[in-house]
């Protein structure tokens, strides 16, 4: 009996090449985009050990856990690395990105998050890509939590190495993600010495042995319950509309926004100014005294299926987070997540308005159109 993950039929080179240029399209790129077998770590890391080297002065721009993270592959890649921080409970403006070209005239290498699902923040990439081309430097950009949930486009951006993944807004597999890379970023990797070359976080090999070869031949065999799985969720999203995806998210984010004022007892937006909140998740502080980890625990108890977690590491007890992205893009999910946490609160001796809340998730979804 043939067993439908098991028994596969082989993924073709041809098909493989039709699934990357779907994904093109929704990042509206005529960049080469280069599927990666792997979370989306595999090209973060592939495209920072690619591109940066001891010659490379890099802006590292932090907004969360992340840019933690690059800034530690571009110091062991022997980048002079220029860290700019903000609070996790803002952006990065353009202007801070002037400024800091201002007093390091020797940046060549941008890298952002776009948006943040840990902290639930998004940056202005486009008003910040035109600061990186102004001076020349090559841009990265992490776009694993926006994709789907807001405008990803690295073309008009000038975004020369833009990062997805699946999992978050795009509702498909973890297990695949993908990278667009402009010519000059190629450029940037071919006359690198230190760029990695035979390995598996080599975008040099993908380059050399698929792209140029005119994609007809796979450097190894390809994921294929992965890969069919991105090409499901790309034909969902498709069927569904792009900009009605994204519709769904911002429509969630403003509803749990919305709500989570109007539910009361102390529980606030994370992310102060509504225009710097991310569409794909939204971060609630909690009433000073009580702890977010326990919160969601009494929510989840009652309700295991919802998308809730506590702040990850020293954010734990202040925050917790509504992942209302892919098939939780919904006002039903947004309602639940609400009275779960109001329900855990009113536990806790908050006086919470439930009714309340019901109300301004409605109207707040509504008044999107
Ligand atoms: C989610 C996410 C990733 C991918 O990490 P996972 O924890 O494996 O989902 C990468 N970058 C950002 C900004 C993310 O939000």
């Amino acid at each position: 009996m043939t067993h439908p993950f098991l028994d596969l039929a082989p993924l073709s080179a041809a098909h493989f090449a039709s699934i990357e240029d779907r994904v093109a399209r929704l990042l509206s790129t005529e960049q080469d985009v280069v599927i990666t077998q792997g979370e989306a770590l595999l090209p973060l890391e592939g495209a920072i050990r690619g591109t940066a080297g001891p010659g490379t002065t890099a802006l590292n721009v932090i907004t969360g856990p992340y840019g933690q993270t690059f800034g530690d592959w571009l110091r062991d890649c022997g980048a002079t690395v220029i860290d700019i921080a903000v609070t996790f409970h803002t952006a990065v403006t353009a202007a801070q990105v002037r400024a800091a070209f201002a007093e390091h005239p020797s940046i060549d290498f941008v890298s952002l998050v776009h948006a943040e699902a840990a902290t639930g923040n998004t940056n202005p990439v486009a008003e910040i890509g035109e600061v990186v081309r102004e001076h020349g430097a090559l841009f990265y950009l992490d776009a694993v939590a926006s994709i789907g949930a807001e405008p990803v486009l690295p073309d008009a951006w000038g975004v020369d190495l833009c990062v997805i993944g699946a999992q978050k807004a795009m509702g498909g597999p973890a297990g695949v993600s993908a990278v667009s890379v402009s010519e000059r970023a190629w450029a940037r990797m071919a006359a690198n010495p230190g760029a990695p070359r035979r390995s598996y976080l080599s975008l040099l090999d993908w380059k050399e042995r698929w792209v140029d070869g005119g994609r007809k031949a796979l450097l190894h065999a390809p994921a294929q319950l992965e890969m069919l799985a991105l090409e499901a969720c790309v034909e969902r999203i498709e069927g569904e509309g792009l900009d009605a995806v994204m519709d769904r998210h911002a429509s969630a984010a403003a509803a749990t926004r919305a709500g989570a004022v109007a539910l009361g007892g102390g529980l606030e937006p994370f992310v102060h100014r509504a225009g710097d909140a991310a569409p794909v998740a939204t971060t609630l502080r909690v009433p000073a005294g009580a702890d977010a980890t326990v919160l969601v625990a009494r929510a989840l108890a009652a309700d295991p299926v919802l998308p809730l977690a506590a702040g990850g590491g020293a954010l734990a007890k202040e925050m917790i987070r509504v992942n209302h992205y892919g098939p939780d893009a919904t006002r039903d999910v947004v309602h639940s997540c609400l009275a779960a946490v109001g329900a855990a609160l009113a536990e806790s001796g908050h006086a919470v308005d439930l009714e309340g809340a019901r109300r301004a998730v409605t109207e707040a979804w509504g008044g999107r159109g």
